[in-house]
């Protein structure tokens, strides 16, 4: 993609954000549209498959620019953000180790919007990755999948799951297996999670397997590769596109107070007269430009193969921590009005989300650590 094209492509973006966006994050916060819907205008614009290269169907934007524009739809409200970040990302855990055809029958489909997959890895009764429970035992051709996930995001309307399973009796990341179940499969039952405390409008769900039959020719990799699919080229870049739209977010909500900071008037002044309001606005800018600068670092890390991975996690890290502090000081300039139903209200709470998505605080930092400490770190 040429400058220009990238530059035309900003703005496009930039205007949308500033303008649809909000009359659709209204209807979603009303409750009047839902993530299928406002799916169908995102792919029709174009920006589901911006990240894909352009052999697999997509824009083929480079992912150190991709970040910048996962920065303007952070921007918006967290259904948005969330369904450009999950399409724009997924293919690339199923791409990693499919075979030509799997490429033809799931990736280019999936990069076209034809087909969507929810990243199914998460139980309700162990640990994320290698203690997972969820089993299959091989039938002749099929494997017999059971078990248990839950909080899916997209679970309940997404074509395929991409379920993270062990070969029953194996223990660890050993025997593990990637496999695209198509949902609609007998034996999948999908059901909705309680309300969410954000991203209002997206779906999640828990899902039961019982003894569900999915070919073989379903699974990506080879048997004991499961955890490789999901975590290998697929979760640096996803955990720097979650660390940038850390950073529109934050940007939002500084505009917010900074604009509430000049109307509103205590005491013959603006808030925005008091040096206590100017010291937490001047912390707030800083700690994003900070934030900024460590996902475009980590982004240009993951594009030249030097360290993206733990340059993934401390950008994670540091986004995260940093949208809660600027969401709270934001929220904390617009004073009590600001705690009920408005513009910071919701980005107060979509912006809670970040913190679990792709691994919490406690695995970014157990990764960093194990890169300092070496075994010792384990
Ligand atoms: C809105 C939302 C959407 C989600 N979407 C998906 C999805 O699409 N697919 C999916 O698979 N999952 C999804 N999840 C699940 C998400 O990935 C997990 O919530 C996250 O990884 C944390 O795992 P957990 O909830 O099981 O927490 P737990 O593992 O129960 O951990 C609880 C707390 O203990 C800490 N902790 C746990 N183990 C350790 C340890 N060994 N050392 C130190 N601290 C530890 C954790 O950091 C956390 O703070 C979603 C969650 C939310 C909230």
């Amino acid at each position: 993609m040429s400058p220009g094209e990238f530059r035309r492509l900003e703005d496009e973006i930039s205007a949308f954000v500033e303008g649809r966006a909000e009359e659709i994050a209204a209807a979603l916060e009303e409750g009047e549209t839902d993530s299928g819907e406002v799916r169908e205008e995102l792919r029709r614009r174009g920006y589901l498959n911006l990240a894909a290269p352009r052999e697999l169907g997509g824009a083929g934007v480079p992912f150190s620019r991709y970040v910048e524009l996962v920065e303007l739809f952070g921007r918006t409200h967290g259904t948005i953000r969330t369904i450009v970040h999950v399409a724009n990302g997924i293919w690339r855990a199923v791409d990693g180790r499919a075979t030509g055809e799997q490429r033809e029958r799931f990736v280019r489909p999936l990069v076209a919007g034809e087909v969507t997959a929810a990243f199914t890895m998460s139980e309700p009764d162990s640990g994320a990755g290698a203690d997972l429970k969820t089993s299959v035992r091989r039938d002749g051709e099929v494997y017999l999948l059971s078990g248990e996930k839950h909080m899916i995001t997209f679970g309940l309307t997404a074509d395929y799951l991409l379920t993270f399973a062990r070969l029953e009796g194996t223990a660890g990341a050993e025997g593990t297996v990637a496999l695209m179940v198509p949902r609609d499969t007998p034996g999948v039952e999908a059901r909705p999670m309680p309300p969410a405390m954000g991203l209002r409008g997206t779906d999640y769900a828990r899902v039961s397997f019982r003894g569900v039959p999915i070919p073989l020719e379903n699974r990506l990799g080879e048997e004991g590769e499961g955890l490789a699919v999901a975590f290998e080229g697929f979760l640096a870049p996803s955990r720097i596109a979650v660390a940038a739209s850390c950073v529109g977010l934050a940007e939002r909500a500084l505009e917010l107070a900074v604009d509430h900071a000049r109307g509103r008037v205590t005491f013959g002044r603006p808030l925005a007269a008091r040096q206590a309001v100017q010291h937490t606005l001047a912390e707030m800018a800083t700690e994003i430009e900070a934030a900024r600068h460590l996902v475009r670092w980590a982004a240009s890390r993951w594009e030249t193969g030097e360290g993206g991975l733990v340059a993934s996690s401390k950008a994670k890290l540091f986004a995260t921590g940093m949208l809660q502090r600027v969401t709270d000081g934001a929220l904390q300039v617009h004073g009590g009005v600001g705690y009920f139903a408005s513009p910071i209200e919701r980005i107060y709470r979509d912006a809670r989300v970040q913190r679990f998505e792709e691994g919490t605080a406690e695995v970014q930092k157990a990764l960093i650590a194990r890169e300092l400490l070496g075994k010792e770190g384990s």
